[in-house]
This record gives structure tokens, C-alpha cells and sequence, in this order.
């Protein structure tokens, strides 16, 4: 075989690899006319070569940005480097469709892309050579990962009766609150309430009963609060909900709606209907009170109060200030 023969059959299986090759490949000129579009282009766009051959880029990809990809690659013409483009900045620069069995759950191909300078004989860039790396399964994995995770967060501060915060998330919450207090000094209220009597109610109906009034109250206590304030499940039949930037009096107002309300519901389960009533206490976070365990202890002292005062009413920590 000749020099030449040889150099054309290697010139001809680069060509024919370039082709086949399981990463798009396209280059344009200065105009972002299409050069050269190879097989996964093909495969992908649904486009021949010949029908792009000499198009502009923008009028054969809509969903192309164009005044981003002419900076982008003006600047790969103007400094001669390499750019990039990765799915978690923008998830695909041509919109094909995603049709791996594994990743079915994606609507479209995830893409990395690279720009790559091409350099004429005499050292110009006067090509620019777009590498599409189809990073789907990654993509995809990433991203059930981080919803996993999310999730799970969610789930590690939610109470699973009540879906209320837990204990421990919803004191890390009043912790914060007492930090942001202490910088701004504007007002906020701590509400604890407990179900009275709740003994008796399991002791006659059962726990099912008990744990239907303890949804109920939850429900409740969702439904009166507002977006910002806090809500937490703080033991057995015990609440605790942080009301932000408000004062006592307002949380005064707010505690006794929940009151009255609870006073005049009824809980059915079955064939029974169950009334019951809560005993609440407020305190008002004020400088004399060290720290958010501290302003737990007020609030729980005046819920004390009400119950030795004949429960189903709202106490008030008095304020030293
Ligand atoms: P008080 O008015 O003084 O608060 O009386 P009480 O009977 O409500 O208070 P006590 O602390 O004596 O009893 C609370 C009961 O709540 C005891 C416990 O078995 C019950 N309890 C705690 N958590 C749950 C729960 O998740 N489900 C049910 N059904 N009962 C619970
Ligand atoms: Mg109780
Ligand atoms: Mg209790």
C-alpha cells in the first residue's frame, strides 16, 4: 500500500469514527453556519447532514439562546481556548428527547458541552467545534439523590402523627428566633399548649381515639397559624408554637381563637364524638429572659397556671419590662 493510500484509509476511518461516535459533534464558522454534523446529531435531531449543510445554527435549534452562545463562543473565537457548559448550569443547549430505558424519568437529554477553537493553517480560528456529551443517567441519578435527600431532611424534623416539626427541630427553630431577637429586639411570642384530661380520654375510648384528638388539634394549630410562625409537637399531647414579630397581646388574641375553637369542636371516630379542651400559656420573649430554654420555662409556668386554675383558659407570662 502507498504512503498516500495509507494516509487517505486513515483519513477515511477518522471520518467514519468521527461519524459514529456516541457524542455529537458539529462544526460552524463564523457565521454559525453548520459545517459539519455528525451521526448522534443525526440520530438525535432527526436532521440529515445535507439539510443543515450551510445553515445557521439559530434557525435549526430554536430553543438555542443565541445572543448567549455568540458571547460564549466569541469568546473561543477572539482567545482561542476552550469553553464549556455543564446540565446543572444549563441543562441541555439542543433539545432531544431522552430515550434511555434507565432514565426514563427524564423528559429530555441532559448535555455537557464543549467549545472547542479550531485553528486554519494559518493559525486563525475560523471554525468552532461544539462537542454534545449526553449526560442523562448522571443527571438523573444526581438529581433522585438530591430529592431523596430533601425528603429525608423533611422527614428526620417532621413528627409522623401530627406532621408538626419534632422536638428537636422545632427547639433548634426557637434557638434561631432567640438569636434573631436578641440582634433585633423586635417582639415574638411563645405559645405552649396541652390537652386536658387527655388520660381519660385514652382510658375510655383507647390510644386510636387519643391519637384521633391529638390530628385534630394538630390540624387545628395549622390551619390558625400563619406562614412564618413555627409549630412543633413538644411531647405526648403537648405544643409548642413560636408566633415571630408578635407581641403578647396579639398572641393573647391568637391563643384564645384557638381555645374557643377547640372548646366548641367535636372529634369524631366511628361512632363517637369526643369534645375535649387545652390549657395554654404565652410568654413574650424580654431581655431578663438568658435564653431560649429560659423562655420555654416561662411559657410552660403560665400553661401551669391555667391548669391549676381550672384549665381550658390562656395564662400570660407577666413581663418584667
Ligand atoms: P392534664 O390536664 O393535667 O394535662 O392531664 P392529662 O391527663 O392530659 O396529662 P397526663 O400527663 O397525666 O397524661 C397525658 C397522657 O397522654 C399520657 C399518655 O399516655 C398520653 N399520650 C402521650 N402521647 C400520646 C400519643 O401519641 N397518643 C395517645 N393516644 N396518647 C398519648
Ligand atoms: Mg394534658
Ligand atoms: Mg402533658
Amino acid at each position: 500500500m502507498s504512503l498516500e493510500t495509507s494516509q487517505l484509509n486513515e483519513l477515511h476511518w477518522l471520518m467514519e469514527m468521527l461519524h459514529n461516535i456516541d457524542v455529537g459533534l458539529v462544526v460552524v464558522d463564523k457565521e454559525y453556519k453548520v459545517q459539519i454534523f455528525n451521526g448522534f446529531m443525526e440520530n438525535h435531531s432527526g436532521l440529515l447532514p445535507r439539510e443543515v449543510k450551510g445553515k445557521v445554527l439559530f434557525d435549526l435549534f430554536a430553543e438555542i439562546p443565541q445572543d448567549w452562545f455568540e458571547r460564549k463562543a466569541e469568546s473561543v473565537f477572539l482567545l482561542k481556548n476552550k469553553a464549556f457548559t455543564i446540565w446543572e448550569q444549563r441543562p441541555y443547549l439542543f433539545k432531544f428527547d431522552s430515550y434511555r430505558p434507565v432514565t426514563g424519568s427524564a423528559d429530555f437529554m441532559y448535555q455537557n458541552t464543549t467549545f472547542i477553537p479550531l485553528l486554519s493553517s494559518t493559525g486563525e480560528v475560523t471554525h468552532l467545534c461544539l462537542l454534545v456529551y449526553d449526560v442523562t443517567d448522571n443527571a438523573v441519578h444526581k438529581l433522585s439523590l438530591e430529592k431523596a435527600n430533601e425528603e429525608l431532611a423533611i422527614l428526620s424534623q417532621t413528627d409522623g402523627l401530627t406532621k408538626l416539626f419534632n422536638r428537636i427541630h422545632w427547639e433548634s427553630c426557637l434557638q434561631a428566633e432567640y438569636k434573631r431577637w436578641t440582634r433585633s429586639q423586635h417582639s415574638s411570642s411563645l405559645v405552649m399548649l396541652d390537652i386536658d384530661h387527655f388520660k381519660n380520654v385514652n382510658d375510655t375510648y383507647g390510644h386510636m381515639v387519643g391519637d384521633e384528638v391529638i390530628r385534630h388539634i394538630s390540624a387545628l394549630i395549622r390551619h390558625h397559624v400563619r406562614e412564618t410562625d413555627v409549630s412543633g409537637r413538644y411531647g405526648g399531647e403537648e405544643f409548642a408554637i413560636l408566633l415571630a414579630d408578635t407581641s403578647l397581646k396579639s398572641a393573647y388574641v391568637f391563643a384564645e381563637r384557638l381555645r374557643k375553637e377547640v372548646e366548641n369542636a367535636v372529634v369524631k371516630y366511628n361512632d363517637i364524638e369526643i369534645t375535649y379542651t387545652i390549657s395554654l400559656g404565652i410568654a413574650e420573649v424580654e431581655p431578663c429572659i438568658k435564653n431560649y430554654e429560659a423562655w420555654i420555662e416561662c411559657a410552660d409556668a403560665a400553661l401551669y397556671n391555667s391548669k391549676e386554675n381550672g384549665r381550658n383558659r390562656v395564662s400570660l407570662h407577666r413581663k418584667q419590662s
